[in-house]
């Protein structure tokens, strides 16, 4: 096929490119030069956004003792250090790990995994989000990819972790069913629906005559409607996870594509997040964001190849 023996010439020129990338030593990932001579900055995991508080007294001491007493918070949940003098980046490390505090990343390679509170306390949670963001660090963190590699894991539709602008963003999501039984028919589905896909129909063949429907092509899978029908009539018929591919910020800002709008099983989303990686590293260039990789080769093409590749990771 010729769109596969192209990109096995840039896969192979690709390899080429990240082999001959000057990358920082292992015992040097997360810690970047500031613009002041021989100072650093300390990049620090903090998985899912969280650390515990004998963590982050351990992080403020050293922040006292090494850095200029000043931690800062990264929009991605990163925990810094910053003007730590290169002389004492070894030092202040040893420190951090004696508290169980990691390094975090930086550079081309999977960095640390975001994700909002979930399932676990926050009653709009459609998944068990810290229970997935540990899966995906033990699979992925750190991993070398073409280019920065960033994965959000948000509970909701409410989208707390902008699973849109990461390289892939997991979503807790529903499909949703109307049942009969309960319903007062008070409308109140058809203006709180956020996309307007609930429609009311009249059905003299129903005992009720009438019924609620949902357009399934334009449902966004939010959990609006299970959450807030006071009678509980619109159920949960499923529940998971919708998978997005391609989103990021930065200089050439891309939202993210659906590459599946829902899977039931934890499985089947890491098989498509690790056929998902593995087709970024096999075909995107050096410092290509995935979404560019995307959009130079084909949404369509692109997604059928990681679909394929998650399917086979499955049946193994
Ligand atoms: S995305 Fe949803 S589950 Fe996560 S914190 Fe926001 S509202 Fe809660
Ligand atoms: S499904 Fe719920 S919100 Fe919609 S009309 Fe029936 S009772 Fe009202
Ligand atoms: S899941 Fe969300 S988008 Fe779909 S019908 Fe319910 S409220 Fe509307």
């Amino acid at each position: 096929m010729k769109w596969e023996s192209q990109n096995r010439k840039e896969s192979n020129a690709m390899s080429e490119q990240v082999n001959n990338v000057k990358q920082p030593a292992p015992d040097r990932i997360g810690m970047m030069k500031l613009t002041q001579p021989e100072l650093y900055v300390m990049r620090l995991k903090a998985l899912a956004g969280d650390l515990s508080s004998f963590q982050l007294a351990a992080i403020a001491e050293v922040a006292e003792r090494y850095g200029k007493g000043v931690v800062h918070l990264s929009t991605r949940q990163g925990v810094e250090i910053h003007h730590v003098h290169k002389d004492d980046l070894d030092d202040a490390k040893l420190a951090l790990a004696e508290a169980g505090v990691e390094m975090g990343a930086c550079g081309p390679r999977v960095r640390g995994i975001l994700a909002c509170p979930g399932a676990e306390t926050c009653k709009w949670g459609v998944i068990d989000t810290k229970q997935l963001a540990r899966e995906l660090d033990e699979r992925h963190f750190k991993r070398e990819t073409p280019s920065k590699f960033k994965i959000s894991v948000t509970g909701c539709a409410h989208n707390c972790t902008k699973a849109n602008e990461n390289d892939i963003g997991i979503r807790g999501a529903i499909e949703p069913r109307w049942e009969a039984a309960g319903c007062t028919d008070c409308g109140h589905c058809l203006s709180f629906c956020p996309v307007k896909v609930i429609e009311r129909r009249d059905d003299q063949q129903a005992a009720e005559g009438f019924r609620y429907e949902v357009d399934e092509e334009r449902c966004i899978n939010c959990s609006v409607c299970t959450s807030m029908c006071p009678t509980g009539s619109w159920i949960a018929a499923r529940s998971g996870y919708s998978v997005l591919i391609g989103g990021t910020m930065g200089k050439i800002p891309r939202f993210a594509s659906v590459l599946n709008p829902l899977v039931e099983t934890e499985a089947e989303v890491l098989a498509l997040v690790e056929s998902a990686i593995a087709f970024y590293c096999e075909h995107g260039r050096k410092k290509e964001r995935f979404g560019h990789t995307i959009d130079r080769l084909g949404l369509d093409i692109v997604r059928e190849e990681i679909l394929e590749g998650a399917l086979q990771r499955v049946e193994k």
